[in-house]
């Protein structure tokens, strides 16, 4: 599989003056969907999805809902400001640090840097700004104020909009657990640029941390590799 670096479509559905940017193949990683709330005095915009790469309407102001590639890999095309959870400040800045936090052996990380690098935009936003549960953004008309949801990621938080009553969260178990899965597919079609065997890419792990030991490990990873093969 592969997708086109940046040449991402969405469809718009309206509830007032909320409209969600419904990425392609859906909510599918990687095209998650944006959010896109127009005030009297301000526009703003949640999680810069690659399905905005080209050619988004413009906001005033970017949230990230918590700091995946996934959800932000259209922040390079805004000169606005930038704001997360303060727990997914590190990680949104600096891509080292949300490498880093995969948790990934080190081959494979290097992988995930360039996946992240090349098709998902991301360079890291130094200037980006924490936002705390409760904080509120009033746009004129209408406010989004953050709701820390912790679990997914530290920071991870979902959007109340008023009056609208209109709550937004990106956290969708199957499309996060689907996130996971195409993620480590990514990673595992970088590990390919070269040619390997199941054995082989068995031994680099796709499902367990290199410290988990058991007669288990094994099976699982062939069965994972050859049925990533086969998709
Ligand atoms: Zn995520």
């Amino acid at each position: 599989m592969g997708w086109p670096h940046g040449g991402g479509e969405y469809a718009e559905e309206t509830y007032g003056e909320v409209t969600v940017l419904v990425g392609a193949r859906r909510v599918a990683y990687p095209y998650a969907n944006s959010l896109l709330v127009r005030g009297a005095d301000a526009t703003l915009l949640v999680n810069p999805s690659l399905s905005l790469v080209h050619g988004a309407p413009p906001p005033d102001v970017v949230l990230v809902s918590h700091a995946h590639e996934d959800h932000m890999a259209g922040l390079g095309g805004y000169d606005v400001p930038v704001h997360d959870h303060d727990a997914d400040l590190s990680p949104l800045r600096s891509r080292e640090v949300m490498v880093a936090g995969f948790g990934y052996p080190p081959e494979e990380a290097d992988a995930a840097d360039r996946m992240l690098h090349d098709d998902f935009c991301v360079t890291g936003r130094p200037d980006a700004v924490g936002f705390t549960d409760g904080t509120v953004f009033d746009l004129g008309g209408h406010t989004v104020t953050m709701v820390h949801l912790p679990g997914h990621t530290p920071g991870h938080s979902g959007f109340l909009i008023e009056p609208d009553g209109f709550f937004f969260e990106f956290w969708r178990g199957l499309a996060e657990f689907a996130e996971v899965v195409e993620r480590r597919e990514a990673a595992l079609l970088a590990f390919l640029a070269e040619p390997r065997t199941v054995p082989e890419i068995a031994d680099h792990r796709l499902v367990y941390r290199p410290h988990v030991s058991g007669p288990h490990v094994d099976p699982v990873e062939r069965h994972t590799a050859t049925h990533h093969l086969a998709a």
